[in-house]
């Protein structure tokens, strides 16, 4: 659902391939351009007097406004060629610069202050949503490095862009029409909305829909304020994680409970167990030999938990068992490493250690060869999931299965020598 916000603040793109590179555009639009625009947004009023805009918030939203065509994923048709160097191969991040130590440990820190000077709000906010205090200050790091990083744009014309010229016209309508619905509500300024390139607002990034579903006044002031009011936001985020839904399904934060554990792994393992698909209770992974980093005990009381294993790097670098509560984090990004970055995050505020397992890949193999295997596993019968480039779990699944069918050494992990005997087997 929220694919969108991965692609959001540049400062932050982590694992995933935005193809955020930014045109360079020196056009000025046309007059003619500009009449067209305005005839857009026209076509946008009686949708927003339906959803209770009047015509002196939609009117002011829209004074003296111009598509910014420097916003990535426009089609602008017959015209602006993009010129430059030609587009460099694309990689993954991998996981030791997503989720880098350095960067962990110095937001732990910071985060452990904010959890001091915000210590009653949190626990209210605990109290409230049955969401740790940590994990919405972990997302409020990922996001935004505790509202740091400045918001590149205004939010109303990122989305009245996208909604206009952009690839996801319908999409991005849709947003564009309940962020007037904030505005006419009195919640920000249009000066203060600010948000990325794809219209995700303010300290936790929410799109203007989550706003409408979850945001919260918590301080009380009247406004549900996640630019300014650090309560505000954080409380938003935990109503998001409370009733978190995955593609419509239930996927609400378990009070009590955490998001998963880095284990040591077993030898021998196999490293197609892999993934939800595989999920089983806690006790029988103890059962396979799984047992926690720094050889810590699991709770008895939480051995019949559903846990999933998920080893981003296949059978090099750590390996995690997953709980529900993965997913709820899941929801507010799909990609695992954020998940495991803001999971991570929060026990490290909570004053845990690093990961036992150091990330071992250093160079993934490049996007366009992953989503090559992809289709090639994928038409040889394998679910790769998507194919997207991107090695997730569906995809290591196939892959290691399809190791292990080859003959090969089985690490469910994408290398050039799989590449190889997948182009040699498949034709
Ligand atoms: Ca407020």
């Amino acid at each position: 659902m929220p694919s969108v916000r991965r692609c959001g603040l540049a400062a932050l793109a982590g694992v995933v391939l935005c193809s955020c590179a930014m045109l360079a555009l020196s056009a000025v639009p046309s007059a003619a351009a500009d009449k067209k625009f305005a005839a857009f947004v026209e076509r946008l009023w009686p949708e927003a007097e339906k959803l209770g805009v009047s015509r002196k918030t939609f009117d002011a939203a829209f004074e003296g406004l111009e598509p910014n065509l420097t916003l990535p994923e426009l089609e602008l048709p017959g015209a602006h060629p993009v010129t430059g160097t030609k587009p460099q191969a694309e990689f993954v991040r991998p996981a030791k610069e997503y989720i880098r130590e350095s960067s962990i440990e110095k937001l732990a820190r910071q985060g452990r202050q904010l959890a001091a000077q915000y210590q009653t709000e949190l626990a209210e906010v605990e109290a409230r949503y049955g969401v740790p205090g940590s994990v919405v200050l972990a997302v409020w790091a990922r996001e935004t490095a505790y509202g740091t990083v400045k918001l590149p744009y205004n939010a109303i014309e990122a989305l009245a862009t996208e909604a206009y010229l952009g690839k996801r016209k319908d999409y991005f309508r849709e947003q564009l029409l309940w962020a007037l619905k904030i505005l006419e509500e009195g919640h920000v300024s249009r000066a203060a909305m600010r948000s990325s390139w794809a219209g995700a607002m303010g300290l936790t990034q929410f799109l203007p829909t989550h706003f409408r579903d979850y945001a919260q006044d918590h301080d009380g002031d009247g406004k549900r304020d996640i630019w300014t009011s650090v309560p505000d936001a954080l409380a938003s985020t935990a109503m998001s994680l409370k009733h978190a839904k995955i593609e419509g399904e239930d996927y609400g934060w378990q009070p009590g409970r955490t998001w998963g554990y880095e284990v040591r792994k077993p030898d021998g393992l196999d490293c197609t167990l892999e993934g939800v698909d595989n999920a089983r209770p806690l006790r029988e992974w103890v059962g396979l030999g799984f047992t926690r980093a720094y050889g810590r005990p699991f709770r008895e009381d939480r051995l019949d938990d559903t846990a999933f294993l998920l080893m981003p790097e296949g059978i090099h670098g750590p390996a995690f068992l997953a709980l529900r509560n993965y997913l709820s984090i899941k929801s507010y990004n799909f990609a695992d490493l954020y998940v495991l970055y803001v999971g991570h995050l929060a026990d490290r505020i909570d004053g845990g250690k690093g990961f036992e397992t150091p990330w071992a890949i250093s160079k993934p193999l490049p996007s366009a060869e992953v989503a090559e295997m992809q289709e090639r596993l994928a038409a040889l019968g394998y679910d790769v999931g998507k194919v997207d480039g991107k090695a997730g779990m569906k995809t290591r699944v196939a892959l290691g299965t399809f190791e292990t069918r080859a003959g090969a050494d089985v690490d469910c992990y994408p290398s050039a020598d799989d590449l190889e005997l997948l182009r040699a087997q498949s034709g």
